[in-house]
C-alpha cells in the first residue's frame, strides 16, 4: 500500500526528458515507483492536466532568517520551491563574534549563532516551512575574525579557515563570498583560495557574487574561476548578470567565460533571477574603502566634504573595474529606493529626491542617515536577461530574501515567473529544459544527489502545477502577489499546498551535507 499517488499527470523526470503521462507514488517520503497500474494507495491526487516534477531548488536565496519568523511561510511553496540554498552572498546567521561590537551580525530578536552548527539547530527547532540548504558564509566568517577591519589580525586566516571547517563539520554544503560587500571586499584572492580549500575538503561547492557585475566584469569571473580551479572546488557564479548601461551586452562574455572553465576543467555554472533589476543594500553603491572600520568611520568620512569627495573620485575612476562599489553602474533614475527610515524618499527614485544636490552627495545623505537602506536598481538589459536564461550552464536562483516589509517581486514570483512569463509565453527555453533549470541543475550542483529529480529513489519533493496558468502577477510596486497555477507540493512526501491552499504545516528541514 503506497502512501500517496499522483495520477495521470504529464511527468517530467528534472534531468530534461521528453515527459510521459503516469501516474506517480509515494511511500515513506520517497518515491517508491513511476508508471501505470501502481496499485492501492492510501490517498490519491488526480494530477490530469497537470504538470508533475520535481520540487524546485532555489539556487540562491537569502532566506536564513525566515525559520525564525513567528508564522510559517510559504511563499516559496507557492512558487514550487521546496529546497533553498540559502547563506549566500557572503553572509550566514553564524559564526558570530560577540566580541566584535560593530559587527552588523545578523542577529534574530535576541538570539546569536556563535557558531554555524548553533544556526543550523536553532533553524530546524523553529521549523521552516521549506527545505533549507546552507552556506557558510565569507563575509561572516571574516567579520567574526577581524570586524570591518581591512588587515586580518595575526593567524587571522587560520582562525578563519577553522570557522569555516566547523561549519562544514556542522553541515554546510558550500562556502559563498559577497566581493562587493563589506568585509568581503577586503579579502585578496589568497584568502578566498585558502578558505574555499577548506571547503573542497568536504565536497563543498563555491558560490560567489564576484567583485564585479559591471565594468570589471571580466576581471571578476576570471577570479571566480581562478580561485574555484585554485582550490579544485565546484563554482557557482551567482546571480549572472551584466549590471549597468556600460556592459550592456556582455552576457555573451558572461557565458563564453563558463563554458571555457568548463572546457578547463573547472565545474562551474550560474544561476540567475528573471528580472532586469537587482536589489541590494543602499551601502554597496560605496567604494569598499568607505566602510572600513564599521558604521560610524562611514558616518564619518561622508559627513567630511573632502574624504566625502576623494570617495567620489575613486567611485566615479573610468580607469578602474572592480572593487570601487556599484556607483558607477547606476543612473539616479535607476535607484529606486526600496526601505529608508525617512519615508518621504522609500519607494522614489534617487533622482525623484535630490532636492538640488548633486546625486552622489543625496547617497551619502541617505547613507549617513539609515546605513541600512535597501534599493532596487533598474540596471539590466532584456536581451541580456534572456541569452544568460536560454544557457543551460544557468539555473534559476531567486536572490529573494525575507517576504516581511517592502520587496523585490523576485521574492514571491522568480519561479512562476519564469515558468509562465518566459518558458509558456516567450518559450526561451523548452518545458522539460526549464523543470530542469529549476530541479536537478541546482541540486546535483550543491551536491543534495536525491532531490531535483523525480524517479524511484529519490526524495518525494514534488510539485503539481497547471502549466496554462502557471505565472506571477507581482509588480515592483506591488511584489507581494500570491503566484497563480501551483497546485500540489509534496515535501518529503507529504502535501503542503493542496488544490492551491497551504496547509500551514512547517514540514521543511535543514538539510545538512553528508546527511540524509
Ligand atoms: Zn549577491
Amino acid at each position: 500500500m503506497h502512501d500517496l499517488i499522483l495520477t495521470g499527470g504529464e511527468i517530467h523526470d528534472g534531468f530534461g526528458s521528453a515527459p510521459i503521462t503516469a501516474d506517480v507514488a509515494v511511500t515513506n517520503g520517497r518515491i517508491t515507483a513511476v508508471g501505470t497500474d501502481l496499485g492501492p494507495a492510501r490517498r490519491t491526487f488526480d494530477t490530469t492536466g497537470l504538470v508533475v516534477a520535481p520540487g524546485f531548488v532555489d539556487a540562491h536565496s537569502h532566506s536564513d532568517k525566515v525559520p525564525f519568523l513567528p508564522d510559517p511561510q510559504p511563499f516559496k511553496l507557492f512558487q514550487g520551491v521546496t529546497t533553498e540554498i540559502i547563506g549566500n552572498c557572503g553572509f550566514s546567521p553564524g559564526p558570530t563574534n560577540p566580541a566584535v561590537t560593530e559587527s552588523g551580525a545578523v542577529t534574530l530578536g535576541k538570539q546569536e549563532f556563535r557558531t554555524f552548527g548553533e544556526y543550523l539547530d536553532a533553524a530546524e527547532a523553529a521549523g521552516p516551512s521549506n527545505h533549507l540548504a546552507a552556506l557558510v558564509g565569507h563575509n561572516t566568517v571574516r567579520m567574526a575574525v577581524a570586524g570591518m577591519e581591512l588587515e586580518l589580525p595575526p593567524g587571522g586566516l587560520d582562525r578563519m579557515c577553522d570557522l569555516i571547517e566547523e561549519a562544514f563539520a556542522a553541515g554546510a554544503v558550500g562556502f559563498s563570498s559577497g566581493l562587493e560587500y563589506v568585509p568581503g571586499a577586503y579579502a585578496d584572492r589568497a584568502e578566498l583560495i585558502a578558505l574555499a580549500r577548506v571547503a573542497r575538503r568536504y565536497g563543498g561547492t563555491y558560490a560567489t557574487h564576484s567583485r564585479s557585475e559591471s565594468e570589471g566584469l571580466a576581471d571578476a569571473l576570471d577570479e571566480a574561476v581562478d580561485v574555484a580551479r585554485s582550490a579544485g572546488i565546484r563554482l557557482q557564479y551567482s546571480h549572472c548578470k551584466a549590471s549597468g548601461r556600460a556592459v550592456h551586452g556582455s552576457s555573451l562574455l558572461i557565458l563564453e567565460k563558463l563554458a571555457a572553465a568548463r572546457r578547463s576543467g573547472v565545474d562551474a555554472k550560474g544561476d540567475q533571477y528573471p528580472y532586469q533589476a537587482f536589489a541590494t543594500d543602499l551601502l554597496a553603491m560605496l567604494p569598499p574603502a568607505a566602510c572600513e572600520g564599521g558604521v560610524e568611520a562611514m558616518r564619518a568620512r561622508l559627513s567630511d566634504p573632502a574624504t566625502r569627495a576623494s570617495l567620489q573620485a575613486v567611485a566615479e575612476n573610468p580607469h578602474t573595474g572592480m572593487g570601487v562599489g556599484l556607483w558607477r553602474e547606476v543612473h539616479p533614475e535607476d535607484v529606486q529606493i526600496l526601505r529608508h527610515t525617512d519615508p518621504a524618499v522609500t519607494g522614489r527614485r534617487l533622482a525623484q529626491v535630490l532636492n538640488g544636490r548633486k546625486p552622489w552627495d543625496a547617497l551619502c545623505d541617505l547613507l549617513i542617515a539609515d546605513p541600512h537602506a535597501n534599493t532596487v536598481c533598474h540596471t539590466m538589459d532584456e536581451g541580456d536577461v534572456l541569452s544568460i536564461m536560454a544557457d543551460p550552464l544557468v539555473a534559476i536562483g531567486s536572490d529573494g530574501g525575507s517576504p516581511v516589509g517592502p520587496n523585490h517581486p523576485r521574492a514571491f514570483g522568480t519561479f512562476p515567473t519564469f515558468l509562465g512569463t518566459y518558458v509558456r509565453d516567450r518559450g526561451v527555453v523548452d518545458l522539460p529544459e526549464a523543470i530542469r533549470k529549476v530541479s536537478s541543475a541546482t541540486a546535483g550542483q550543491f551536491g543534495l544527489t536525491d532531490r531535483g529529480w523525480l524517479g524511484r529513489g529519490a526524495a518525494a519533493d514534488l510539485v503539481a502545477f497547471d502549466p496554462a496558468t502557471i505565472g506571477h502577477a507581482g509588480t515592483y510596486e506591488r511584489p507581494d502577489v500570491r503566484p497563480t497555477g501551483m497546485v500540489h507540493v509534496l515535501l518529503d512526501g507529504e502535501p503542503v499546498i493542496i488544490d492551491g491552499e497551504f496547509t500551514g504545516a512547517r514540514r521543511g528541514r535543514m538539510l545538512r551535507s553528508g546527511r540524509p
